[in-house]
């Protein structure tokens, strides 16, 4: 039935992210952009709307706005002009929105996404424009009442919109994980859907496959995670194919995510009826940004994890999977080059990062720049593994030993006493030891039994607390018992 109903109807969806730059003053005003103060903290005459004060552009913002532009690949619009969008809410206190109308700062970009067979798909980037964050109001159910918080007001925001070129919930999950890894490369913003730094409004419709016309879409609201996106639109998409089925007629509106629920729940209605009564921004005088400007923000960019992860498959044949992995944190990647540099293993330098490296950083939840471990003591112990000086768990030990103290790593296996003993010297005596301990089981290897060999090893580790280099003793054991 499923089956059925998907190869029917075509899922239709196009985003609209709202990002919170993180410049250190808000955009028209000096006050502090900081998330989490104490309610009404930093406001001042301009960000409260107070009568007979001047909004002045934050240079910080704009600049922001358009390195995100420029890594997403749009023409930059360098005539700049803001636009008031007029609408009353208690969280506005000027009753407008200082926002970008007719002349966005940005259009015709795209950011890629990973299609079929290693394959990427280009989403379209319809326009990208900046604009004023609105405050908070906090509805307390306790004393029946709101509150209104005006901090917020006045933080810079972009607003990036997608033409509706994504297919699927899994497609618009995958566009926002790579807009914001890019975003964060850019370091222009936190993009934590948890504190509200990055919003998402998904816009979806369905239509009869084939039909080059779309259908009328729901807009989806108030997810907080890029998780809650996808639910709400694999929610959405299910209740459009059956309306559709049961020959219902989608009505265009706002629905609300319900998380408890697992449902979108309609807000309003009658979308189309909104008038904001647009007009220039009379306080802000247009300009044109400088072209040399422009060119300086461009240099600025840094290779973008999309490009990134495609020289990481080429330059160091990593997988899929381990390029992805490398990629997903800017300092990780740089981390994981400079073991490169210094040793050229990258696959078992990408399972060390992957593994005990990543392991411990989520578990203190910090960032490998806090960490202990540098590029030269990593390899230091992966090249002794390799020179067989470290066992597997002998490296794991020095890994965290490295980890707790800071020490290096050769200081580490100099004083924990972790190197193995390879020289064929000591180990000669060991074995003679232990064959003469344990003269039955010798003999039984003398007549051939060779799967008894190991018994041997596993005393001759004993006798030297774990430290003989196992494979050397098998080697000697072998060659006094079997040759
Ligand atoms: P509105 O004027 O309602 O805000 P826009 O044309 O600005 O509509 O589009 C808003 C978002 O909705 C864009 O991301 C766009 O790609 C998406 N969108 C527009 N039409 C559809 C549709 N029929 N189905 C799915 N998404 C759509
Ligand atoms: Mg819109
Ligand atoms: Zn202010």
């Amino acid at each position: 039935m499923n089956q059925v109903v998907q190869q029917k109807y075509e899922t239709v969806i196009g985003l609209e992210v709202h990002l919170q730059l993180k410049t250190e003053t808000k955009i028209f005003c000096g006050c502090a952009n900081v998330f989490g103060r104490e309610p009404n903290a930093q406001v001042c005459p301009v960000c409260l709307g107070l009568p007979g004060t001047l909004p002045v552009l934050n240079k910080k913002a704009l600049a922001y706005a358009m390195k995100a532009a420029l890594a997403l690949n749009c023409q930059i619009n360098s005539f700049i002009k803001f636009d008031r969008k007029n609408y009353y809410y208690p969280d506005l206190p000027k009753g407008y929105q200082i926002s970008q109308y007719d002349n966005p700062i940005a259009s015709h970009g795209y950011l890629e996404i990973p299609a079929e067979d290693g394959r990427v798909k280009r989403i379209t980037i319809k326009r990208a424009h900046l604009e004023e964050d609105a405050g908070k109001l906090i509805h307390d159910e306790g004393t029946n009442s709101s509150l209104v918080d005006y901090n917020r007001t006045g933080t810079p925001l972009m607003e990036i919109v997608t033409e509706p070129d994504l297919r699927s919930s899994q497609e618009a999950y995958d566009y926002l994980q790579n807009l914001k890894l890019t975003l964060q490369y850019l370091n222009v913003s936190d993009c934590d859907m948890e504190k509200g730094s990055l919003r998402c409004d998904a816009n979806i419709s369905i239509r009869e496959t084939g039909d080059p016309c779309l259908g009328t879409k729901t807009e989806l609201k108030n997810m907080n995670s890029f998780k809650a996106v996808k639910a709400a639109l694999e929610f959405e998409e299910r209740r459009q194919q059956k309306a559709l089925e049961s020959g219902e007629r989608i009505v265009q509106e706002t629905r609300l995510w319900d998380e408890g629920r697992g449902a979108t729940v309609s807000m309003r209605s009658k979308e189309e009826a909104h008038d904001y009564r647009y007009f220039p921004e009379p306080d802000l005088v247009p300009f044109v940004v400088d072209e040399g400007v422009i060119d300086t923000i461009r240099r600025s960019i840094p290779e973008l994890p999309q490009q990134k992860y495609k020289r990481f498959r080429s330059e160091y044949k990593l997988s899929d999977y381990d390029a992805n992995i490398m990629v997903q944190d800017a300092d990780v990647a740089n981390f994981f080059e400079a073991c490169a540099r210094l040793y050229p293993q990258p696959k078992k330098i990408c399972n060390w990062i992957q593994g005990p490296l990543l392991q411990e950083l989520n578990a203190r939840k910090a960032h490998v720049r806090d960490l202990r471990m540098t590029p030269e003591y990593l390899t230091t112990i992966i090249r002794k593994t390799d020179e067989n000086v470290l066992s597997n768990l002998a490296a794991k030990e020095a890994f965290q030993h490295v980890m707790e103290t800071g020490k290096s790593a050769d200081e580490v296996i100099e004083q924990k006493g972790l190197a193995q003993v390879s020289d064929s010297g000591i180990l000669e005596s060991v074995v003679e030891e232990v064959i003469r301990d344990n003269e039955k089981v010798a003999g039984q290897i003398r007549e051939g039994k060779e799967s008894a060999v190991g018994f041997l090893v596993g005393q001759a580790m004993r006798k030297t607390q774990g430290k003989a280099n196992p494979k050397i003793l098998g080697e000697l054991i072998r060659r006094r018992l079997l040759a």
